[in-house]
């Protein structure tokens, strides 16, 4: 599985040589039909990649990289249906090899000074992590979800002491029985509650979601502590003592991806609001690119479906929309790109931006599918306000 640091590695790299080669490549069962016709279509990719190389001299290593991607895509190589990413520069002695969930990729072999990292971005910002606790008044469970997979933890339930039935002789004293099963359950959900909180300050970074029966949650919400506030993505109907791992999974990814896709709403709302106000919002491909290459951008929202041809300087590090011969900043060789996201997205990881992908939405597709909220405005002078 793809990380964080594993992309910002791969940001990083740069092949002043233009070897370094990026490879996508989505294969299918052999039972599908398609199979043969994608793997020939790769195979097609590969060779004209080759051919290509050598026309540019580029030197025996890149050929050799190209060659072992080739051994690589075959009809014996299904991956478990899973699509493949390979960054390679051999004259560097650089090869990395992800498996990707998802069926998003379509094949591509590129070889340039950067990895081309936009559809590996938006696995990582597609990913799914959750904490889920399924809490009744006397037990609690936990699970750990990570994108298609969820762990129950062991060690974390709780059962109170079993209230037998000699407890408060039946009838004679069933009011202070009731108390008593209340208090319980309120030191239960504290318990409960202090847990969560202290897997949050050891580091945990997933959203927090809770199951439970609807009135049970009234006496649970008053006892989360303010991590767990702060990572609170909801709270689902579920009996905690029969749920399976699987309807857990369910609930937890339908809850997740509203969650997100409402937070991204919001961000498009902010980033197009800001802008039409002249505060801190950019929207459009130019003025993105103005805001990225003065450092304003603090979260940058880009179209999965974004896609639009320009120009980099590898000198200065200039991004164009025009595709000229040299660079519009320092005069010297720009190298064109087929899509200019791939070198946005790079600059975006480089420089800490944060990044977020937007699946089709019509009202950022008109926007021109890329937006960035902005620290501040260099043009205004409101660089105080960056820590506001
Ligand atoms: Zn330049």
């Amino acid at each position: 599985m793809i990380t964080r640091d594993d992309i910002r590695e791969l940001a990083n790299f740069h092949s002043a040589e233009g070897c370094a080669i990026t490879f996508y490549y989505q294969p299918s069962t052999p039972l599908n039909k398609s199979h043969r016709d994608q793997a020939i279509l790769v195979k097609d990719l590969i060779r004209n990649a080759l051919r290509e190389a050598e026309k540019h001299g580029k030197n025996g290593r890149t050929r050799a990289d190209l060659e072992r991607i080739n051994e690589i895509v075959g009809p014996a190589n299904g991956n478990g249906g899973k699509a493949k990413a390979i960054f390679a520069c051999s004259a560097k002695g650089f090869w990395r090899e992800f498996d990707i969930p998802g069926q998003l990729l379509k094949p591509k072999v590129a070889i340039s000074q950067r990895f081309h990292l936009k559809p590996l971005a938006a696995v990582l910002d597609g990913e799914q992590r959750a904490y889920i606790l399924l809490a009744d008044r006397t037990k609690a469970r936990v699970f750990e979800l990570v994108n298609d997979d969820i762990a129950e933890k062991e060690d974390f339930i709780n059962e109170l002491t079993r209230r037998g039935k000699s407890d408060g002789y039946s009838g004679y004293d069933a009011g202070h029985a009731e108390r008593k099963a209340m208090n319980e359950a309120l030191q239960h959900f504290k318990l409960v509650a202090e847990n969560i909180e202290q897997y949050f300050e050891r580091g945990g970074r997933d959203r927090l979601l809770i199951g439970c029966r609807d009135d049970v949650w009234s006496e649970i919400e008053p006892q989360l502590q303010s991590l767990a506030r702060q990572r609170l993505v909801g709270h689902f109907r579920i009996d905690p003592k029969i749920a399976t791992p699987e309807q857990v999974k369910q609930m937890a990814r339908d809850h997740l991806s509203q969650y997100h896709a409402g937070v991204k709403q919001n961000l498009i709302h902010e980033a197009i609001g800001e802008a039409h106000r002249n505060g801190r919002g950019a929207i459009g491909l130019r003025r993105v690119l103005r805001s990225l290459e003065v450092g304003e951008v603090l979260t940058l929202l880009l179209g999965s479906n974004f896609q639009a041809a320009g120009v980099k300087c590898y000198h200065c590090g200039h991004m164009d929309l025009h595709v000229a011969p040299e660079c519009a900043v320092c005069g010297k060789q720009n190298t064109e790109l087929e899509d200019i996201g791939d070198a946005i997205v790079g600059h975006a990881i480089r420089t800490g931006v944060e990044l977020i992908y937007v699946a089709d939405d019509e009202e950022f597709d008109r926007i021109g599918r890329i937006a960035a909220l902005l620290r501040f405005r260099a043009d205004q002078n409101t660089a105080e306000k960056a820590a506001s």
